[in-house]
């Protein structure tokens, strides 16, 4: 699976550009071997060369590494979630297991952020769920009921406070979590790479055509050669389904996502000043927007099935017009043309909002799938993946193993019917959210 970066990332663009990137070019034997280097495969690989500091560790990914979704989200690191996708998991006992894998989330990246002094533009915000609709305080008021019992500490808050909060009268009702944090996934991401440990031998651009398990070795096709290997990890996300892993549990979704240049002081002054803050949508097709530290506003309101996954530039553009309507309904007072980035990125989903955390076959292993919330859990599943395939165990394993596990899929073109219809009328109940 070929994937082309559309270079269009505000995340990416504020990096600085890496050099010495290494491309596969011979064929290779190995003990360990991950393909994809995201949270997920980064962590895997830091792990396992932790596990193992005399062996060599290859991690592969077919585009530059971080450069999928680990650098092009909305930068929530969440310790509850609302929507969890199409069959939320209502009951409390769900939701705790749910929640605690999320806390455990946000730990892993702490620590490697402490561990590492990381500056990605960390902050303990926490964050809203909000909507115009004030019928949507329902919503909110069995969510409140939820995060009370598991005592996450939250407020609803009605019109007469919420503009002073965010700068915008748009919403008339939202709840507050104290938990919660905003980030730059672009620097977190990049501090993964640059602190891999010295084992991990990293190949990018080099994209993982077709695999298969031989007498006991899996043997991995790229483009010009091949590598065989005792041991794998599959931490490629939304492709998982390509590659014909877990096929039937798990599906790509192409979010689309645009952020705006640097408000000036005025423009600023115009709403209030408002401090960082980040908006979830109360209806699962409901605008995702955050205005970060440095004054730039970032929305999300797409969600789609998208194939081929490469957007084409128009295709951008029509989406960016969806995401400047839906800038302008929140700040009515800005210009039209401060979109400065639109881009794309896939999302790996189930159809119970279950991630995926498995050993497949004797020495086979994937982790992935967070249904739109991998930040955290993509940092743990990686380490505690390498951990299971090391055949060691952890009190974290216990856990995410507690969890539901994702529900069967129908094939196509029955998913693919369904997923759509499931969006259209998703999309239509967001109607005024997007
Ligand atoms: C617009 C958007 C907004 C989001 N917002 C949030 C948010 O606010 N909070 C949150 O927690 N999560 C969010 N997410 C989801 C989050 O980004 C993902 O869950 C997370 O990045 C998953 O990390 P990963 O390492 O598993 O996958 P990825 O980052 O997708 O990494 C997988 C890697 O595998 C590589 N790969 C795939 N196929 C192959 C192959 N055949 N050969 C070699 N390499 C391959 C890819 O190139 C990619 O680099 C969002 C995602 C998007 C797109």
């Amino acid at each position: 699976m070929e994937v082309i970066n559309d270079n269009n990332c505000s995340w990416i663009k504020d990096l600085s550009p890496r050099n010495n990137i290494q491309t596969l070019s011979s064929d290779l034997n190995c003990e360990w071997l991950i393909i994809g280097a995201g949270y997920t495969g980064l962590s895997a690989a830091r792990k396992l060369a932790q596990i193992y500091p005399n062996k060599k560790v290859l991690l592969i990914d077919s585009q530059l590494a971080g450069e999928g979704a680990s650098s092009r989200n909305s930068g929530y690191l969440v310790d509850t979630t609302l929507n969890d996708g199409f069959t939320s998991n209502k009951d409390l006992e769900n939701y705790k297991k749910k929640s605690d894998i999320y806390k455990l989330g946000i730990d892993a990246v702490k620590k490697f952020i402490k561990e590492h002094q990381v500056d990605c533009d960390w902050n303990e915000c926490g964050k809203y769920f909000a909507s115009s609709k004030v019928e949507d305080k329902r919503i909110l008021e069995n969510f409140s009921e939820i995060l009370s019992k598991l005592n996450y500490e939250h407020n609803i808050l009605f019109a007469k406070d919420l503009p002073k909060k965010l700068g915008t009268s748009f919403y008339n009702v939202a709840l507050y979590t104290k938990g919660g944090i905003l980030l730059h996934p672009g620097k977190l991401v990049r501090a993964m790479i640059d602190t891999l440990p010295q084992n991990v031998f990293l190949y990018e651009n080099s994209p993982l055509l077709n695999w298969k398990k031989n007498n006991g070795i899996v043997e991995c096709n790229f483009k010009n050669c091949s590598i065989k290997t005792n041991k794998i990890i599959f931490a490629t996300n939304g492709f998982t389904k390509s590659l014909g892993i877990k096929a039937n549990y798990n599906f790509p979704i192409t979010l689309t996502a645009s952020m705006t240049r640097p408000l000036t002081h005025k423009e600023f002054k115009f709403i209030g000043e408002p401090k960082e803050w980040g908006v979830l949508p109360i209806r699962p097709m409901g605008a995702t927007i955050r205005i970060t530290k440095d004054r730039r506003i970032l929305i999300r309101n797409t969600a789609e099935v998208y194939n081929p996954y490469k957007m084409t530039q128009s295709d951008l553009k029509k989406r960016s017009l969806k995401q400047q309507i839906g800038i302008k309904k929140r700040f009515p007072q800005l210009p039209d043309d401060i979109i400065q980035t639109t881009w794309s990125g896939i999302v790996s989903r189930t159809r119970n909002s279950s991630q995926i955390f498995e050993k497949i076959e004797e020495n086979i292993f994937v982790a992935g799938c967070y249904n739109g919330s991998g930040i955290g859990v993509g940092t743990l599943f990686g380490e505690q993946i390498a951990i299971k395939a090391s055949k060691e165990h952890s009190k974290e394993i216990e856990i995410i193993e507690a969890r539901n596990k994702p529900t069967w899929l129908p094939p196509q073109p029955f998913l693919d019917i369904g997923v759509r219809a499931r969006l259209i009328y998703e999309r239509i109940r967001a109607k005024s959210e997007i």
